[in-house]
């Protein structure tokens, strides 16, 4: 049996009318650009802001302008340092050092991924303006504890959902639990565009004016600029491909949980370590992560079984050349140094089914008898 990482063309296929339909129209309507009046681009992110329970959103070009214009509109910048956690996508880091601000890596909490905020507090310094935690894999950061210190110290909260829509913590949406939030729609996340995007969401009605600005020129309207800003505005398209996806998302977030729950039922334990899931947080499972110390062979030994895995991240952020001027080393991270060469991403979609997933399941089994 042949079982790719993911299978986006499944999901097509079940929503194709739906989706030819909603591109059709905004090809008629000639509705390309996210300038201001795209009725497209308005009614995603006046659903997208419900659907988190926040009051703006504000869609842009993908995910990682959205951290950029989220760090820019609240001010951070040169001599400002953000915390980050040591595992993540390279936008979460690279997106501070592009608006002039330097990258502070913070440790994970081993067995849920996520930045452990015990470890915030020893970063801080009188230069600490933000910390981005990031929702990995699908499940929320420690929320609670990281609004606390960042209300303590003064520290602006931007959340990194782009692999967490529809996550919560007790019933609260991630996105509407910091001062901003950030979320990609990168095809592979769990809401998809057709090709790149990203939104920010807030509260703040004066961050929110202020992205809308930077997202097209500074423009206030047109031909009247505020600022210098530039074009990271979300196509006509993509909006109308995403509004029509949000409909579902709930449904495939349900999905991707039943997968997990399986491959959880299956999975045998003396062997590898299951993704864990603290009480009262919802995991949508954008990635379903397994810990094992023998992790290449049994990625090699899937791949022979016709199974496609991956590794989020083979390298952590600390440990990127591109970060060598900090000289910074495993004993700096112990934790992510740790998981570091166990992580393993088994396929998880919500179109999976049990014969697809036992096969997973029963494979890695075997594979440790
Ligand atoms: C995907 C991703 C991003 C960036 O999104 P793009 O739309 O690809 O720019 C940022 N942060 C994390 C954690 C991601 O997984």
């Amino acid at each position: 049996m042949n079982i790719p990482f993911l299978d986006l063309t499944k999901q097509y296929s079940s929503i194709k009318k739906e989706i030819d339909t909603a591109i059709e129209q905004v090809i008629f309507d000639n509705a390309f650009i996210g300038t201001s009046e795209n009725k497209y681009v308005i009614n995603f992110e006046s659903n997208f802001a419900e659907f988190i329970g926040a009051t703006y959103c504000v869609g842009c070009a993908n995910g990682t302008d959205a951290l950029e214009l989220a760090l820019m509109s609240s001010g951070v910048g040169k001599n400002d340092e953000v915390l980050v956690p040591a595992n993540s996508w390279i936008s979460t880091s690279e997106t501070v050092s592009t608006v002039g601000a330097t990258p502070v890596f913070v440790d994970i909490i081993p067995n849920l991924f996520t930045i452990d905020p015990s470890k915030l507090r020893n970063k801080i310094t009188t230069k600490t303006k933000a910390i981005v935690p990031v929702h990995l894999y699908g499940l929320p950061a420690n929320m609670n504890e990281i609004v606390a210190i960042a209300k303590e110290f003064d520290l602006i909260v931007i959340e990194d959902c782009a692999q967490a829509h529809g996550a919560k913590i007790n019933g609260q949406p991630v996105g509407s639990l910091g001062e901003i939030a950030t979320f990609s729609f990168f095809p592979g996340k769990n809401l998809g565009a057709y090709g790149d995007a990203g939104a920010i969401i807030t509260n703040n009605k004066e961050i929110a004016s202020k992205v809308k600005m930077l997202r097209n020129h500074g423009q206030l309207k047109k031909h009247v600029y505020k600022m210098e800003g530039r074009n990271s505005r979300l196509d006509g398209i993509q909006a109308a491909i995403l509004d029509v996806k949000l409909k579902h998302l709930k449904k495939w977030n349900a999905e991707r949980n039943r997968v997990a729950s399986i491959y959880t039922q299956l999975l045998n334990t003396n062997n590898v370590k299951l993704p864990q899931i603290p009480e009262g947080f919802y995991h949508v499972f954008h990635l379903y992560v397994i810990r094992t110390e023998n992790r290449d062979q049994l990625k090699s030994y899937l791949e022979s079984k016709g199974i496609e895995t991956s590794i989020h991240y083979p390298t952590p952020l600390p440990f990127l050349n591109v970060y060598e001027k900090y000289n910074l080393t495993d004993n700096d991270f112990p934790s992510v140094s740790l998981i570091k060469d166990q992580i393993l991403s088994l396929p998880i979609y919500p179109e999976m089914n049990d014969e697809q997933i036992k096969y997973v399941a029963n494979s890695i089994n075997s594979f440790f008898e």
